[in-house]
């Protein structure tokens, strides 16, 4: 908190933007990566190598663009899954001869899902089959509008293999880029994000970083997820020895005390010794949270709050086919009303996959599969995860369990019941306690642990809860009508003679949808 602070006191700058490559498998992800990276990135120093540390930046005439160089998006989904916002803008490759594809769709779903805009390539243009506008009406189709049909998504036409339009799909990213005004600190102790770890047989642990906001420095001390240390080494992605990074810059560093996962967030502390407390009590608090999340999915707990105040039950649906698919979403999604949204994240013709989990862990989404199944892997990640997967093979069933699901998040209703009339014929004020009321019951009952309402002359003047309710000194569950009792109200001492008590009791009843 205290380096929260710290970090809080410099001002903001502008940052280079940190992207994501995503699409379906084969077309041309990597490609356009090594292509990127091999005109662009600076040769290391004589005797640096190419290094992979999981990113790196390229410096255009308009600026920096730092990538993520693990394409796919299982890698940006198991990390937003995380709670780790890493990446700004996403590159959607499509091929141009092969147009929208399963993952292509994918893709989009986790995009959209993680609120990050989107640059379409449409690659592979070179080629002789190659249909851009074919492309675009598919991507149109899914979501996914085009400037020149309106949209806000700038689509460009490149080739990974002769590097034509990469100058303008670059170009368009740092324009998104401006769109977003990317800022953060550059000054003061560093906070970034783990992209990658490993245990190196010489080096021991060493982590990957993106640096987010701050400068890192070599010495530094740091806590990252539950582990800690001194940056000892640390280097770019040119394997080249750097003293400090900055904001969106990746580096590799070592002197960790053991290997954190990726998305785990890195921050520089002031002291070791509080660097290793924290991480000591993260290895603890890591078990505790999950035990906390069983039990929050056990009482129906899966689920966001937006601004609004309207709740959102968020789900990742996966059908046997195309049909019932679109009959689920209609259904499910029709159910929304002011207090709850249904929020479809994700729906897809397939099996239940490890990255329909990892979109689930992301977006605190609850997994339906109608007339499908989960893969093993997608099993265990959701069990680690206390993701609730349900499968059905009825529409009216998965529309039931929705809607139970929506009324075990409606707050329930407080409804008061009437239930008695005191007047109050004495005061007494009793030291320490306070004001008593010598009361006579009119109608009813009351009951300690009753609410009243304060009337004088018939308006209400206080409303709150019976302190104390007393029978010839000796305290009592209840009075009825006709009896006579002595009464003190909680945090309230104004009371007269003549003034009467409405008694009521609250009663909270669940609501269904
Ligand atoms: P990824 O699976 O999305 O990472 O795809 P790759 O980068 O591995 O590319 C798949 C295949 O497409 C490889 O054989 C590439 O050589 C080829 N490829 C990628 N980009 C282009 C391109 O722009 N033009 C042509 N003709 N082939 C490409």
């Amino acid at each position: 908190e205290e380096e929260a602070k710290a970090l809080a006191n410099y001002p903001k700058e502008p940052r280079p933007p940190v992207v994501t490559i995503m699409g379906h498998v084969d077309h041309g992800k990597t490609s356009l990566l090594d292509y990127i990276r091999r005109t662009r990135v600076a040769a290391g120093e004589a005797g640096g190598i190419t290094q992979h540390i999981g990113a790196y930046h390229v410096e255009t005439p308009r600026g920096i663009i730092t990538f993520l160089d693990t394409p796919g998006h299982e890698a940006f989904t198991a990390m937003r899954a995380r709670g780790a916002q890493v990446t700004d803008i996403v590159i959607l490759v499509v091929a141009a001869d092969d147009g929208v594809m399963p993952q292509t769709k994918e893709a989009i779903a986790h995009a959209k899902a993680g609120n990050v805009p989107l640059v379409v390539a449409i690659n592979k243009i070179d080629k002789p089959e190659a249909n851009p506008d074919r492309v675009k009406q598919e991507l149109v189709a899914n979501e996914v509008i085009p400037e020149d049909y309106g949209g806000d998504v700038p689509f460009v036409c490149v080739s990974a293999k002769s590097g034509q339009g990469i100058d303008e799909l670059l170009e368009n990213v740092l324009l998104q880029a401006e769109i977003l005004e990317l800022k953060a600190v550059k000054e003061g102790p560093a906070k970034g994000v783990v992209i990658e770890s490993r245990l190196d047989r010489g080096k021991g642990a060493v982590a990957s970083v993106l640096v987010q906001a701050g400068t890192l420095k070599r010495g530094d001390i740091v806590l990252a997820g539950a582990t800690f240390g001194r940056v000892r080494a640390m280097v770019d992605e040119n394997g080249k020895s750097v003293q400090s990074a900055g904001p969106s810059i990746p580096v590799e560093i070592q002197g960790l005390s053991d290997v954190p996962q990726a998305g785990d967030e890195l921050i520089v502390v002031s002291e070791e010794r509080k660097a290793r407390e924290l991480a000591n009590y993260r290895q603890g608090k890591y078990r505790d949270v999950k035990l906390a999340r069983q039990v929050n999915d056990k009482l129906g707990g899966l689920f966001g709050q937006n601004p609004e105040g309207q709740k959102t039950l968020s789900l990742v649906i996966k059908s046997d086919v195309q049909g019932s698919q679109e009959a689920l979403v209609h259904a499910l999604t029709k159910l929304s009303t002011d207090e709850v949204k249904v929020s479809v994240v994700h729906a897809a013709v397939g099996g239940i996959s490890e990255s329909d989990i990892n979109l689930a862990i992301a977006s605190n989404a609850v997994v339906l599969g109608f007339n499908v199944r989960a893969d093993a892997l997608a099993r265990k990640l959701a069990e680690n995860n206390g993701i609730d997967i349900r499968y059905y093979n009825i529409i009216y069933d998965a529309v039931d369990d929705v809607k139970a699901a929506m009324s075990g998040m409606l707050a329930p209703e407080r409804r008061e019941n009437h239930v008695g009339l005191v007047e109050i014929r004495q005061v007494i004020r009793v030291p320490k306690v306070g004001a008593v009321a010598g009361c006579m019951v009119l109608e009813g009952v009351v009951r300690r642990n009753s609410h009243a309402r304060l009337l004088r002359n018939n308006v209400i003047i206080w409303t709150g809860e019976i302190n104390s309710l007393r029978r010839f000194k000796d305290d009592v569950k209840e009075v009825k009508a006709g009896a006579e009792c002595g009464i003190s109200l909680k945090g309230n001492d104004d009371i007269q003679v003549d003034d009467k008590l409405e008694i009521f009791e609250v009663e909270e009843v669940a609501r269904t949808i």
